[in-house]
């Protein structure tokens, strides 16, 4: 057996390995696409010329879309989504946010129950909530009971980590067929190709992302994702070309961020990170001292307490073992679990994220959200922001790393 050219995987977990198989390779000229793939840290928006919108006053953030699959079904509201995360599409984040017109993905482990009694008799919610589900049989079970005890749920949100399997692309076409009337958010994928499949079998919106969320590894484990600007741009276009939109989601750090891939031509933008660690959110408070970084008169360190809230990502360890008892023996962990500020309400963090979009408008000369694409002129650049005061010792991002 020649050693170069044979694969001897031996375990794989499902024993399907082709031993003794010789490895194929595929020319290396078109291996490795040369064109440069951009992240959100890479490019900036452009000023407009001499734009006529003078107040961010002025700037109309409310959208109406209307979805092509689905009839009579439209979202009136602001396009951003709080994610299906533990500790960000809680019941009570999806009620603060409604307040704002914004959407929320529930997280998926709501019970059938919880969610009856959430959605009973309340338009409102209907109208700006998903209920998530996965590939497993008892999640879609759940929808459908949810959808006959509490009147016709609106939204549905398919989650999967790789939306690039046949298994689900067949999953989303018996969704559609089951629930003609129900406005699909399917996803995640990153390249054309897939999200025209996905749209083709019934997404009204793709949900375009992998390895760029904040609480992400699957790129450091797996190898594997997709710069996210770049990927907005692509799927935004194959989306539009299939009569289908796209969410973009993972990835976004900042309200310019958001005002990106808004401007990339994303119709909605999912957040976990930016939304997470308040009050809302639901996730586990913890109190804990930290070291300041200062010194006091007697030249001891000065600490602190204060409160934080756990967050993690949904593959995640504790993900798993919350939710699916443990890490299976074949799995690895794809998801960090941090400590973030606790911030005792969404609201302050709503404030700044649509001001943000308000000025990017402005900026822009763009009325309202929808003229923002066209508005739109991106550079590429080396570096986006002056970062000279971000380690000082009080700011937000460095109170975790100084917990003792
Ligand atoms: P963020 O807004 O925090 O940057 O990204 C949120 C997105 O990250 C989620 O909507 C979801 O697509 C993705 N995500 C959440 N948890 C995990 C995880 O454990 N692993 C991976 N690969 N992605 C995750």
């Amino acid at each position: 057996m020649n050693s170069k050219s044979t694969s001897s995987l031996s375990s794989n977990g499902s024993g399907s390995s082709k031993e003794g198989t010789p490895v194929r390779y595929n020319d290396v000229s078109t291996l490795v696409s040369r064109d440069i793939k951009l992240d959100y840290g890479n490019v900036l928006l452009v000023p407009g010329k001499m734009t006529s919108v003078t107040s961010r006053k002025l700037v109309n953030l409310i959208c109406r879309m209307d979805f092509e699959r689905t009839d009579d079904s439209y979202y009136e509201g602001i396009p951003i989504m709080a994610a299906n995360m533990d500790g960000v599409g809680s019941f009570d984040m999806a009620d603060a946010l409604i307040s704002h017109r914004i959407f929320t993905c529930l997280a998926k482990m709501h019970s059938e129950e919880n969610l009856v009694k959430f959605f009973s008799g309340d338009s409102q919610r209907r109208n700006y909530c998903a209920v998530t589900v996965g590939l497993r049989h008892q999640d879609r079970e759940k929808f459908r009971h949810v959808h006959e005890r509490s009147g016709p749920i609106k939204f549905a949100c398919l989650d999967v980590a790789n939306g690039h399997t046949q298994r689900f692309v067949s999953f989303l076409k018996d969704f559609r067929s089951e629930f003609p009337d129900v406005v699909i958010i399917a996803g995640n994928v990153v390249t054309p190709e897939q999200t025209e499949i996905l749209a083709k079998a019934g997404a009204d919106l793709v949900k375009v992302g992998i390895g760029g969320g904040s609480v992400c590894e699957t790129r450091i484990k797996t190898g594997v994702g997709y710069p996210q600007f770049s990927a907005v741009l692509e799927c935004g276009q194959a989306a539009r070309e299939a009569g289908a939109r796209i969410v973009a989601d993972g990835g976004c750090t900042c309200p310019g961020d958001v005002a990106k891939a808004l401007a990339a031509g994303s119709s909605f933008v999912m957040l976990g990170g930016m939304f997470a660690g308040h009050e809302e959110g639901g996730g586990r408070i913890i109190t804990r001292r930290f070291n300041t970084g200062e010194i006091n008169g007697d030249g001891k360190p000065i600490l602190k307490e204060s409160r934080f809230v756990e967050f993690y990502g949904m593959s995640s360890q504790i993900a798993n073992d919350k939710h699916f008892d443990g890490l299976q023996p074949w799995k690895t962990s794809e998801g960090r679990e941090v400590l973030l500020p606790f911030k005792p309400s969404i609201n302050e963090t709503v404030q700044d994220l649509l001001g943000g979009l308000r000025s990017t408008c402005t900026y822009l000369g763009a009325e309202n959200l929808v003229d923002l694409p066209q508005q739109a002129r991106f550079v590429q650049c080396h570096d986006t922001h002056n970062r000279v005061f971000e380690d000082s010792p009080i700011s937000d991002h460095s109170i975790s790393s100084m917990l003792i």
